[in-house]
């Protein structure tokens, strides 16, 4: 049998699906013919299934413990990506009569905000589309409405590279928040927010499911007429279970959950991340060659945005650092330049080999 370890893997910078820790992936290939104990792949076992159940709970259990997730909020794991998260939130809880906030820091913003914008009144509190969405808002531009329904925004804008240090300031009602790409990065203070979610497929685990941590009291919001699946009342009275979950995400994210725990849970993350960002933005800001996307106080710790001197040096540099074993490496088209995706999984050593790649081509490129 081979092992995950003995094929060559290269540094996958990619922004998601992303790169995923290597002992998860050689423990999934070690269960995929039988889980120990069951006699069964994951993928074949009844979501019904005292085995399943185990893992569903143990993966809710550890989210718990990693986050200090409160017994009044439910955890669930749904379907849809964070992209059905956009439609779910507006069609649960914008229900009070009053408009729902969005503070827009990038393209999952504005996305969140044109869905909102089916189900009920937006006040958009602030967007710096203006500008490029290279910065956040300051306290002051933020136009937050008295009594809204709720306020939304997005924790890190993956293609931007623009990361909140904290929450919003001055927010009083219900605080939503996409998380999708920095969840679980860092410590996060789930007391301060009503709804929390996240597509996994960034710092989470693979794709095909979301994780939604919700507040019980917002589940009296939900109107009498919702869809079902499209109801959060359904997945937290089944507790995710009312119909078929993608048993095996949820098993792939709770493995992920335990490497979490294993390595020292959310705080030891942070002080991962904040050196291997700082180090990549440290190299960016050296000379002037390279140039970051994002103002230097909301720059992500996830997702590392920058230019070089000309487009014809962009592509140079993302096609010469992929026959370097560096993938991933191309900005999204709608910001161009380079993209660095450095997720919790992502190994600092491959930090520090592009640190070298990068001093190399400035030194024959520069
Ligand atoms: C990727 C991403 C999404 C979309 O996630 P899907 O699971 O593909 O729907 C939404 N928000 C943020 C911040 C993201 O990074």
């Amino acid at each position: 049998m081979t092992t995950g370890t003995q094929v060559h893997r290269v540094f996958n910078f990619s922004a998601g699906p992303a790169v995923m820790p290597e002992s998860v992936l050689e423990q999934m290939q070690r269960d995929l013919f039988a889980l120990p104990g069951v006699g069964m792949s994951v993928l074949e076992v009844s979501h019904r299934s005292k085995a399943f159940q185990a893992i569903i709970d143990q993966a809710v259990a550890d989210a718990r413990e990693l986050a200090g997730i409160p017994e009044n909020y439910h955890v669930l794991f749904l379907q849809g990506g964070a992209s059905t998260q956009f439609s779910m939130v507006p069609m649960n809880l914008h229900t009070t009569g009053m408009p729902a906030d969005y503070i827009v820091t990038g393209t999952w913003g504005k996305k969140a905000v044109k869905e909102a914008k089916r189900v009920g009144e937006v006040n958009v509190a602030a967007t710096l589309e203006a500008e490029n969405f290279k910065r956040l808002p300051r306290p002051e531009e933020l136009k937050l409405t008295r009594g809204a329904a709720y306020v939304h925004f997005t924790s890190n804008e993956t293609i931007q590279g623009v990361e909140w240090p904290g929450e919003p300031e001055g927010v009083e009602g219900t605080l939503v928040c996409d998380t999708s790409s920095d969840m679980f990065s860092r410590p996060i203070d789930v007391t301060k927010y009503g709804l929390i979610y996240a597509g996994a497929q960034k710092n989470l685990g693979p794709a095909g499911v979301t994780l939604v941590i919700l507040r019980d009291d917002l589940l009296l919001r939900s109107p009498e007429g919702l869809a079902t699946m499209f109801n959060y009342n359904t997945h937290a009275k089944e507790k995710s279970l009312y119909n078929t979950p993608p048993c095996f995400a949820i098993y792939a994210v709770g493995l992920v959950f335990q490497w979490l725990k294993a390595h020292g849970g959310l705080a030891a993350m942070e002080a991962t991340n904040q050196r291997k960002a700082g180090k990549l933005y440290a190299e960016i800001d050296r000379t002037g060659f390279f140039r970051g996307h994002a103002a230097k106080e909301c720059r992500s710790l996830m997702n590392v945005t920058f230019r070089l001197p000309s487009e014809e040096l962009e592509e140079k540099f993302v096609k010469e650092a992929k026959a370097a074993g560096f993938d991933g490496l191309k900005g999204h088209r709608s910001v161009g330049g380079l993209r660095a995706s450095i997720y919790n999984a992502f190994p600092e050593a491959g930090v520090d080999a592009l640190l070298e790649f990068m001093r190399e081509f400035e030194r024959t490129n520069g």
